[in-house]
């Protein structure tokens, strides 16, 4: 299975799963169809699933030009995302598993962002094709989703979620926005030689136009200020030693950032 990024809008990320055994291909959450549709003709691919995380507009924005052209894919989210994902015709919760090109993808049910949002971890395959997990707006490169839906302590479930992951995963996270996430994440854990390494390795990417997408898992772990609310530097920081008070400040600190 291979995976191409395709930028879209103005910062966002779609996903394009693609199968050469089979001719097939899926996509994670189609902000517009257009460059969707482009890839899918040079692959000689045809469409038989979008996977939606949530439902914002741009990472739905496309779903129903695909299913013009592609009636018979189905679309997947939430269940508690029923009427807010334009043709959605799967509705998934928690511990379901969906299916691309022979590779089980298992759902987690991450609210936080938005109060129905999921993710889609597809697991290595004997070591030879690496775990993805599409994340959508739940962890970023360096960062995590606002909390419009929901409070810092179902997110700091969410991510507990994601965090468990093997270090190996590939995180497909829907914008570009390592840059600005990694200049926060130094003013609140400004020790962090591993930080302080990737963001200059993330300056001379961007200004290269290099995309910093997908991240690792282990890297995120050791870097992302969001993943790291039991760190003692990070609760010093926030000026607490509660987990879930360490994440809400830290989030609150990034919002006026
Ligand atoms: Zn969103
Ligand atoms: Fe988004």
């Amino acid at each position: 299975m291979n995976v191409y990024r395709l930028p879209a809008l103005s910062d966002n990320y779609i996903f394009v799963m693609y199968d050469p055994n089979q001719g097939v291909a899926a996509v994670v959450d189609p902000a517009e169809a257009r460059p969707v549709i482009q890839c899918l003709d040079e692959l000689g691919a045809s469409l038989t699933a979008i996977f939606n995380t949530h439902h914002h507009a741009d990472h739905v924005g496309g779903n129903r030009q695909l299913l013009r052209k592609f009636p018979e894919a189905e679309v997947y989210g939430g269940e508690g995302d029923r009427d807010r994902i334009p043709g959605q015709t799967v509705f998934l919760k928690e511990g379901n598993t969906v299916h691309f090109a022979g590779r089980p993808g298992h759902v987690f049910f991450v609210p936080g962002h938005t109060r129905a949002h999921i993710a889609y971890h597809f697991p290595s395959v004997d070591g030879q094709e690496p775990g993805e997990l599409f994340c959508g707006d739940t962890m970023f490169a360096g960062g995590c989703g606002r909390l419009f839906e929901g409070t810092p302590a179902q997110m700091v479930s969410s991510l507990s979620k994601l965090r468990q992951l093997p270090d190996e995963t590939r995180i497909w996270c829907a914008h570009e926005y390592t840059l600005k996430n990694l200049q926060f994440a130094i003013t609140v854990d400004s020790d962090n030689e591993v930080l302080q390494q990737r963001l200059e390795e993330v300056k001379q990417a961007r200004q290269h136009d290099e995309a910093t997408v997908p991240s690792l898992l282990g890297l995120e772990k050791q870097t992302n200020p969001f993943l790291r609310w039991d760190e003692r530097s990070l609760q010093a920081a926030a000026k607490t030693n509660d987990p879930i008070r360490t994440f809400a400040k830290i989030r609150g600190m990034k919002d006026m950032f």
